[in-house]
């Protein structure tokens, strides 16, 4: 279990309907609609539920999916992973391991010089942190 346990009206309460959708649902955004998919800027990002530090700029890339595309997590130990057979596909989501909240899912098809890897995030569950900006209360 996650560190983290809320009720789902307690997250109902803390989260924009459209990230309980994502986070608590596994849902999914639009593509080309998050806030992050251009974003270039030098920082972090942390988990929109939580604030756990989940990925670096350095690991981001520009994947053309239409998603924030990472090729490894900031601190592994952040991110867990786990088998998903929903929507009649294969896939492995990726998800927050504090709160437990889905963050999207992780493919083979990454740049094979930075380990093969492409983590596809939604915006939605990220909160960016500007590095050498403090943080907003
Ligand atoms: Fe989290």
């Amino acid at each position: 279990m996650e560190p983290m346990q809320k009720t789902e009206d307690d997250w109902k309460k803390d989260l924009t309907p459209e990230e309980y959708k994502v986070l608590r649902e596994r849902g999914t955004e639009a593509p080309f609609t998050g806030a992050y998919v251009d974003n270039h800027e030098t920082g972090m990002y942390v988990c929109k539920a939580c604030g756990t530090p989940l990925f670096s700029s350095d690991a981001k890339f520009d994947s053309g999916t239409g998603w924030p595309s990472f090729t490894d997590p900031a601190v592994a130990a952040n991110v867990g992973t786990r088998d998903d057979s929903s929507h009649g596909m294969h896939r492995t989501e990726v998800y927050c391991k504090t709160c437990g909240g889905h963050l999207g899912h992780v493919f083979d098809d990454g740049p094979s010089e930075a380990g093969g890897k492409r983590y596809c995030i939604n915006s939605v569950c990220l909160e960016f942190e500007k590095e050498g900006e403090e943080k907003k209360a």
